[in-house]
């Protein structure tokens, strides 16, 4: 097992855990666009597949909820491959919660990798390279590692030293023999050089209460087994002693990576040492970009761990949102993207109606998207809101953000929301809260909210006031 669980474990053996990649700009801006949706746990739909009122944190929205639903069991029933979601209606319908939401339910370690059209455009790298990364990190990996660990109190501790002749001063260990005691008796470990020196490091003693973890060498001291060191409880002012644990214990750790991941600690060098020191070929070129050489190296290294079962691919959701902003060229990387085999469920979402395709002079096409990705397409349609509807998703914001509302305060945001948009009334909420604070108030009044709108504008009353003095 030793030699089979090391994929993403460091040269001392430790696992290397979905954190130990250093966190990038796009990912906390991605952790950003998932924190308005933290009331959105699922499509909410009953075993059968219908919705059943409000739930999952889904308010209204019934038909496209279902539509989701159901291509969740073409996810699951893998018929959806080649194909893509798209999800349009107009702005703050739900349609980034719908896409998190059926994420969700296609399992919870799934990765969701959201992004807006626009973000391809940048100065520094490639279009294509930008969606080819967005699918990496929609694709995790799940890592499997059985973990040795001894936990007893120590009975004996004996090195073993190699036979060889010019040892000398710095002996080499070749291994030790630790005698741990529990309660159900005693059992002789033979470890690892490495478990010797920790012992060593750690000043472990005989009478001491360890764990061991001994895949790892790691060894902690837990207490000591006699009177003197065990803890004095005060009420019965007698030494109680710490208990002993299983000699033998076999630990399921399982790390959540993404290939997205795996490709930036390869191409940092310094960064990524730790999945480096594995994937050493790589390391040698010292790279410090991705490129699709290193995808190929990355997908072969993890094809063998896949194959030896010691990790399991997770597909995961892609989500596009504002695809009319992508331009031809993005949109046939995506046909071919779509048809690889490791592709994750494509979800595309808009609010353009007919659109010319960016990029060509006069193709025009329904969302701006061209006719042979939209035949791959199933088309759902998000609803807007009734006031009613705003208000119950304002309600549960207000209580998942920790917001409270004074007397009339969600009529009086609902009505706002109906007049501009939902997202609009939503992002009222913060601001408001804060004037309430301001004036030594608990919970927001209807003046705080008419105050917020004569600081900010919504988008058609920002638009129609440009307008007008244009026209003077
Ligand atoms: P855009 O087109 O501007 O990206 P969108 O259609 O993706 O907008 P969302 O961002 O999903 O809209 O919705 C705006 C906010 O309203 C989010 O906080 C979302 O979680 C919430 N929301 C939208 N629809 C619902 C709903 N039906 N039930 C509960 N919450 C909702």
């Amino acid at each position: 097992m030793k030699a089979t669980t090391t994929i993403a474990s460091s040269s001392s053996g430790t696992p290397v855990a979905h954190n130990a990649v250093p966190p990038s700009a796009t990912s906390a801006a991605r952790a950003n666009r998932v924190a308005p949706h933290s009331h959105i746990k699922g499509l909410g739909l009953t075993a059968e597949g219908f919705s059943a009122g409000d739930a999952g944190g889904f308010v209204g929205q019934a038909n496209a909820r279902e539509a989701c639903g159901v291509v969740v069991d073409l996810v699951k029933s893998r018929k959806f491959s080649g194909r893509a979601l798209l999800l349009v209606g107009a702005p703050g319908t739900g349609k980034t919660a719908l896409a998190l939401a059926l994420s969700h339910e296609l399992g919870s370690k799934v990765p969701f990798c959201p992004m807006v059209g626009s973000e391809v455009y940048s100065s520094e790298v490639k279009k294509t390279e930008v969606l080819a990364e967005a699918f990496r990190r929609a694709i995790g990996l799940r890592i499997k590692e059985t973990k040795e660990v001894y936990e007893g109190e120590v009975t004996e501790i004996t090195p073993s030293e190699a036979e060889n002749p010019l040892a000398g001063y710095g002996k080499t260990v070749s291994h030790v023999v630790v005698g741990l005691k529990t309660a159900r008796g005693t059992k002789q470990l033979r470890l690892d050089p490495s478990v010797y020196e920790a012992i060593l490091k750690e000043r472990i003693v005989v009478g001491d209460v360890v764990y061991i973890e001994a895949n790892t060498g790691a060894v902690k001291r837990v207490g000591r087994s006699d009177a003197y060191a065990s803890s004095f409880d005060l009420e019965s002012e007698t030494y109680v002693p710490l208990p002993k644990g299983d000699v033998h214990k076999r630990k399921e750790l399982v790390q959540d990576v993404t290939l997205g991941d795996l490709d930036a600690a390869n191409a940092r060098p310094q960064g990524g040492q730790d999945i480096m020191s594995v994937m050493g070929s790589l390391v040698r070129t010292g790279r410090t970009e991705v490129t699709d050489k290193l995808r190929r190296e990355v997908n072969k290294v993890v094809k063998q761990y896949v194959d030896q079962g010691v990790a399991e691919v997770v597909p995961g959701v892609v989500f596009i949102d504002e695809v009319h902003m992508l331009d031809i060229e993005c949109f046939t990387y995506l046909n071919a993207l779509l048809e690889s085999p490791m592709a994750p469920t494509v979800i595309f979402a808009t609010n353009r109606g007919n659109a010319l395709v960016r990029g060509t002079t006069d193709v025009v096409s329904p969302h701006g998207v061209p006719g042979d990705l939209l035949d791959r397409c199933l088309i759902v349609k998000t609803e807007t809101y009734a006031r009613a509807q705003i208000a119950q998703v304002l309600q549960v914001r207000a209580q998942v953000e920790g917001i409270q509302l004074g007397p009339g305060v969600l009529d009086k945001l609902a009505e706002e929301g109906e007049r501009a948009s939902l997202r609009y009334a939503l992002q009222l909420l913060a601001p408001a809260a804060i004037l309430a604070r301001m004036a030594g108030r608990d919970a927001i009044v209807i003046d705080d909210v008419d105050e917020m709108g004569g600081m900010f504008l919504d988008a058609k009353t920002s638009a129609s006031a440009l307008a007008q003095e244009a026209g003077m």
